[in-house]
């Protein structure tokens, strides 16, 4: 008969629930993991979605933590079949004339990034070079940063400053610390002076989880998505799901109970404490310790547990938590006979190589446009895209000779939409994409796709429960972060509710692939359970 009390219950199979169940199993907690589908991993996730042979990663691709990540290291993941690709030229853009594309090298070229910059300006490839390498010093600090629970406040306290931190980093870059206080745009205008340069990193601040471009106060965004992720970037050999795979093994190799296709309806209240979960086929597993969700905010606390069991406070804090509008996707994915051949090729034949090819953009007012449609809940336009096409880096993700092409459309929140208005999108979106690509790169005709595909923010919402098709389980904004996220007395991962903790990406440090939330998590549970530092603490490391 199968075991229905453990100390601990996890409540999410995706990567956070994963790396809190690992440390604590490696601890000696009897601790069991529930993953709702038949997958574990969540958004970690890999699939034919085109035709056979062909791996798309249709959520996470750019994984732009693992070299800083205590779980990558502690469990030594390489050796469980997580090998990464480094690719060298990190993103590109094209443009529709033809004219030099822009590039951006990973973090030990900074000089051929300058270079590409100093193609349209002298004073932007000095800046590259200035503010990059500062950024490359600054590594510790943000990954300290990542890895360490937020200051805890509760209700009636005066809420800790998320500001704080960030205007100092700003004075340590030599920028004014105001810039703070600015928006992403404003930091890139200021810095940057080329049209061209100004446009690839504005796409590159979206995709990296900035909030709204043009939001004053989200400068401190400016830092981390332009100049300190990207040059970080590295792929999966075999895709996404392999990183998964390994996680999911290091769990089993330290003793954690695995169960799969075991969805929670509810969260089990026993003496004012939560005390266990109901799955829904009417299962009952206890947990004389702990339960920890590692699922959407909402979810947990208005589905699992019960608006019932909540203060006024944590009730409306919970229902006016944000899910986008500004961190929705659709995915396109795309089986092709062979890789785009950009006009811009002419000039730098890099472009053809860049990992993140960013497309469909003529100027820096085309990506703000785009921006602006889906923030206001409207299809853009202009249907560009950043694609990836990792076939390129790694032949193994398609069949010999032929290639893989994902990428990211920013779209409006799943509600903007009817779901009849969707499955048009996902019938006509493509073919206005691949009309406009035909601009940049003249062999991306209908000939050379093989099949293709659109996964909607409908589809993230229902499939993976990401609310909204939200990919940060919950806007990356000011008002969401650090201390802040997802609110007073929930921000230190346990919750007023007894014997509840929040491990997911609704905690800081929010979405990506980081492992971080599940971590800090485990780091304050620690400290409730009376396990030693040792558990997580590696000495060569300080977070
Ligand atoms: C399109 C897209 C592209 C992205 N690209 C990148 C990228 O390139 N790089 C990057 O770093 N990040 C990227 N992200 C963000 C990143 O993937 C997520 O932030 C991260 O995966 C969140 O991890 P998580 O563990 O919090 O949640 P999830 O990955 O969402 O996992 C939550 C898990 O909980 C399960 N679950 C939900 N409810 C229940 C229940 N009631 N019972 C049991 N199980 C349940 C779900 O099935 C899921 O497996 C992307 C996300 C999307 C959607």
């Amino acid at each position: 008969m199968s075991q229905t009390e453990h100390d601990v219950i996890i409540i999410g199979g995706g990567h956070h629930g994963l790396t809190a169940a690992a440390y604590l199993a490696r601890a000696g907690v009897d601790v069991c993991i529930l993953e709702g589908r038949h997958e574990w991993g969540g958004a970690l996730y890999t699939a034919e979605v085109t035709a056979p042979g062909f791996c798309h990663n249709i959520h996470a691709n750019f994984m732009e933590f693992l070299h800083v990540m205590p779980f990558f290291q502690d469990f030594d993941l390489p050796s469980l079949g997580a090998r990464t690709i480094y690719p060298e030229i990190q993103a590109g853009i094209a443009f529709k004339d033809g004219r030099p594309p822009v590039l951006i090298y990973r973090n030990d070229m900074i000089e051929e990034t300058a270079k590409s910059f100093a193609v349209y300006s002298k004073h932007d490839a000095e800046t590259w070079r200035d503010l990059k390498t500062k950024a490359n010093q600054l590594e510790l600090i943000v990954s300290a940063a990542l890895y360490t629970p937020p200051l805890k406040w509760n209700q009636g306290e005066t809420p800790p400053s998320p500001l704080l931190p960030a205007h100092n980093l700003f004075s340590l870059f030599g920028l004014d610390e105001e810039m703070a206080f600015k928006s992403v745009r404003d930091c890139i205008d200021e810095c940057f002076e080329s049209d061209e340069v100004r446009a690839l990193l504005y796409r590159v601040a979206i995709e990296f989880a900035a909030p709204s471009l043009e939001w004053p106060g989200s400068g401190y965004f400016f830092l981390f998505a332009c100049l300190v992720m990207p040059g970080c970037w590295r792929m999966m050999v075999g895709g996404t799901h392999r990183l998964n795979g390994a996680m999911v093994t290091a769990c089993i190799k330290s003793g954690a109970t695995m169960r799969e296709s075991s969805r929670v309806r509810r969260i089990l209240m026993e003496g004012g404490r939560a005390a266990g979960v109901e799955l829904v086929d009417g299962k009952r597993l206890m947990a004389r310790k702990a339960v920890v969700s590692a699922i959407g905010l909402k979810d947990t606390f208005l589905k699992l547990l019960g608006e019932e069991h909540l203060s006024p406070y944590a009730r409306r804090r919970t229902k006016n938590f944000k899910d986008g509008p500004d961190q929705v996707l659709g995915s396109v994915a795309m089986a092709l006979h062979e890789p785009p051949k950009y006009k811009s090729a002419k000039w730098d034949p890099g472009i053809d190589r860049a990992w993140y090819q960013v497309v469909g953009y003529d100027s820096a007012k085309d990506v703000l446009d785009y921006c602006r449609a889906g923030h206001c809940d409207r299809i853009p336009e202009l249907p560009a895209a950043a694609v990836w096409i990792n076939s390129l880096w790694d032949a193994t993700q398609a069949p010999a000779g032929k290639h893989n092409l994902t990428g990211w459309y920013f779209f409006p929140r799943a509600s903007a939409l009817t779901e009849a208005e969707w499955e048009e999108v996902r019938e006509t979106y493509n073919e206005k994409f691949l009309t406009l690509y035909g601009e940049f790169a003249p062999n991306m005709t209908r000939d050379n796709v093989i099949a293709d595909y659109l996964h909607t923010p409908l589809d993230q919402h229902r499939g993976m429960r990401m609310r909204e098709g939200d990919f940060g389980h919950g806007a990356m904004s000011l008002d969401q972060m650090m201390g802040l996220r997802p609110f007073a007395g929930a921000s230190h991962y346990g919750t007023e509710v007894p014997g509840l903790y929040l491990a997911g990406s609704c905690t800081h440090p929010g979405g990506g692939v980081t492992a971080a939330c599940g971590y800090n998590a485990v780091k304050v549970l620690c400290e409730d359970l009376g396990l030693p530092q040792s558990v997580w603490q590696n000495p060569a490391r300080f977070y």
